[in-house]
């Protein structure tokens, strides 16, 4: 289970509550002398020095000084926090707080408050969170504490990355980089903490190769600190991006030599983390008995500190670790707990992307029947969760708005022909913003491309003129074909058409439904890149297009999976049309550019109404669906072919609910005839 997101937020949030640097003191009494004693203790034991801070607190004489005591707390937090204990952190927050309540401290109160603009953000107000911050820097302006200044670096660029506005990010960054270099105390350190924070932020910009150069750098400079804690850390990022850039031998060392450097800092959380990605880089790479072996290690390091994330992410891996060993029923044992935690939890693109994999777990045992329930629930999922975007999006856009012009804008964007469509498939997405982006960026000069993810809040004017946008829109702006939209108004309008059309004749002149998915696309993009994909996508839809009468309709289903509608076609013209498809896609290779790129589809295909059962039993709807898992039996018996049902062998009222519940066990025992058509030959091919 590839979660990359996951690791990589929780490693910025760690190395976040690592970053704040210990304060300079303006006396070293034999108290500072200690703390800083203590602090070092902290980089090479977090353990040993938490019992050392606890205890140290404790002595404090009630008139130490004001910031020494600050100081420890804040230690104090991170070491809790390191070793698993939210609530004992949680509480040494609380007492800063009071402290400096008391004290009117007001720049460690904004400081504190940096906390409230993660809760906004996390919330989906961006553009509050933003302005939180703006107002403590307002009140830090001043600060002559230089490490509160590169605390609130650290939260701007945090935001920012969080709103992928990596170019503020990366401002404040290097904002918090060169402030260490008027640090009095402990610069080398904090230098390579920052540098570590860069090298994460690469990563998350999808520049891994760059990443591994500031990694590099910053572990240059760890031969002047002794410090377990920060070579723990960079070495995560440094396995991260290897793991990414696929140079798999490499980033398993990176992260043993992480885990080896955490467990000397005594960071359990740090270590079941790794412990993780170590089993999620043997699962990538299929060796499964080592994913489930150090799955397991990361499920008892994770349990030993309640860290229930990770608790979770441990038994998926070790779920996921046994179904590559085929051991089905044990890993669902793992899998069911997590996908329940994940339902509850109610993140649909989380939920999706379990299914998925349980979907594709089930595949590759050959667990066909039981890989269609996931594969069905991770589709609708993944429809859901697209709606759930584009609704963000829209809502992202709409802050953007706020700061001048709305009303000029939701105008402009009414007008906006060129946004087309807007049900297609998450694909798309990235496309349709990318437009609705440039027309923005034209008038308010703000660069839009790069797209809050988390905004939630909604707005009712900008979704009105969305849902406009998208009532209008029936063609695929790529290939040109006519999309899903268009099809549901089809359907509809279709009813009443077959009331005086077809239902007066015999029923001999069915409709034909030709689902088709282009084979291996994803591999299509990788080796050729996404344009040429794209170019792929347009020659298919006008192959498709030629291969099929003029009175047939083929629309773009969405990504790369098309849709055949055949009014009145005879079941017996279906095989030579279906053939006709298949060759008009696989007999000659799609040329782009200098690229000569061979490509085949699979499909399933159906007759509405089917086998004369009435549409009140089998309604388009149903029959597309039956033709979607035809189209999933040839994917999965070898691709470039295409399977159709013709008819029932058995009456409708026993054979439907076994297509529904088993559809390959209706097969099998001969409920249905099916008919299997194949592509072309690969060695036909030029
Ligand atoms: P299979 O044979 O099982 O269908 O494998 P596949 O790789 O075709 O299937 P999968 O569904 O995993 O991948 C489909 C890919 O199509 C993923 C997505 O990035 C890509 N895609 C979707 N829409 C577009 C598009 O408009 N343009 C391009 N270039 N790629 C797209
Ligand atoms: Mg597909
Ligand atoms: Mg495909």
């Amino acid at each position: 289970m590839s979660k990359t997101g996951k690791h990589l937020f929780l490693s910025f949030m760690l190395s976040s509550a690592l970053s704040c640097a210990p304060f300079a003191l303006a006396d070293q009494s034999g108290d500072a002398a200690r703390l800083e004693a203590i602090q070092l203790l902290l980089e090479r034991d977090n353990q040993a020095a938490l019992k050392q801070l606890k205890e140290f607190y404790s002595t404090l004489p009630a008139d130490v000084d004001y910031q020494l005591r600050i100081d420890t707390l804040f230690e104090l937090s991170h070491a809790y926090g390191d070793a698993g204990d939210t609530a004992q952190s949680d509480a040494s927050v609380a007492q800063i707080k009071d402290l400096a309540q008391r004290r009117n401290d007001l720049e460690t109160l904004a400081l504190l408050s940096i906390a409230d603009a993660y809760t906004l953000r996390d919330s989906g107000k961006m553009q509050a969170a933003i302005a939180k911050l703006d107002e403590i820097a307002r009140v830090l302006k001043t600060t002559k504490r230089v490490e509160y200044a590169i605390r609130l670096e650290i939260a701007y660029t945090g935001l920012y990355l969080s709103a992928s506005k990596f170019d503020q990010a990366l401002a404040h960054n290097l904002a918090a980089l060169r402030l260490t270099d008027q640090l009095t105390q402990h610069r080398t350190l904090s230098k390579i903490r920052r540098l570590d924070s860069l090298a994460s932020m690469y990563f998350t910009m999808q520049n891994p190769e760059k990443s591994l150069v500031v990694v590099s750098e910053a572990l240059a400079l760890t031969s002047q600190v002794n410090s377990p804690r920060i070579s723990a850390n960079l070495r995560q990022t440094q396995a991260m991006a290897l793991a990414e850039l696929k140079r798999y031998p490499e980033a398993l060392v990176a992260y043993e030599r992480s885990l080896q450097s955490s467990r000397d800092a005594n960071l359990p959380r740090l270590e079941a983390l790794t412990l993780s990605n170590i089993a999620d880089l043997y699962l990538r790479t299929h060796n499964f008995v080592k994913a489930e072996q150090v799955a397991r290690q990361a499920l008892k390091k994770a349990t030993d500190i309640n860290d229930e994330p990770a608790i979770y992410n441990a038994k998926a891996n070790i779920g996921f670790a046994l179904g590559g060993q085929f051991k089905i029923n044990q890993a669902m044992e793992y899998l069911n707990p997590v996908l329940a935690h994940s339902r509850e939890m109610g993140d649909k693109a989380d939920i999706e992307a379990t299914v998925g994999e349980i979907g594709r777990m089930l595949e590759r045992a050959k667990l066909y029947r039981e890989a269609l329930e996931y594969t069905r629930e991770q589709q609708k999922l993944s429809d859901e969760v697209f709606r759930a975007d584009r609704a963000k999006t829209v809502a992202t856009l709409q802050e953007q708005f706020d700061a001048d012009q709305r009303q000029k804008q939701i105008e402009l964007l009414a007008r906006e022909n060129q946004i087309k469509d807007a049900d297609l498939k998450n694909g798309r997405l990235q496309q349709i913003i990318t437009l609705l982006g440039a027309t923005v960026t034209i008038f308010v000069g703000i660069f839009i491309y790069m797209l809050y993810r988390k905004v939630k809040q909604t707005n009712a004017k900008l979704e009105e003129v969305n849902q406009q946008l998208e009532f209008h829109s029936v063609r695929d702006p790529l290939t040109g074909l006519h999309n899903r939209r268009s099809f549901l108004e089809l359907m509809k309008t279709r009813g009443d058409n077959i009331e005086n059309d077809r239902r007066e004749s015999d029923g001999s002149n069915p409709d034909c439904l030709m689902i088709l998915d282009i084979d291996h696309f994803k591999h299509i993009n990788d080796t050729w890149g996404h344009a040429a994909g794209d170019a792929v996508l347009v020659e298919v839809a006008k192959r498709l297009r030629s291969a099929v009468r003029d009175s047939d309709q083929t629309m773009r289903w969405g990504g790369e999976e098309f849709l055949i509608y055949s009014p009145r076609t005879r079941p017996t013209q279906l095989t030579p049309m279906v053939e006709r498809v298949l060759r008009s896609i696989g007999s000659t290779p799609v040329v782009v550019g200098s690229h000569t790129i061979p490509v085949t589809v699979s499909a399933g295909y159906i007759s509405l109404p089917f086998s004369g059962v009435s549409e009140q039993q089998c309604n388009w709807e149903k029959a597309m669906q039956f033709a979607d898992m035809a189209l999933y039996l040839g994917k999965v018996n070898g691709r470039n072919r295409a399977y159709g049902l013709i008819s029932l062998l058995q009456p409708a009222e026993v054979v439907l609910p076994v297509l529904d519940q088993d559809f390959s066990a209706a097969i099998k025992n001969d409920m249905v005839e099916v008919v299997i058509v194949h592509g072309p030959k690969a060695e036909t091919l030029k």
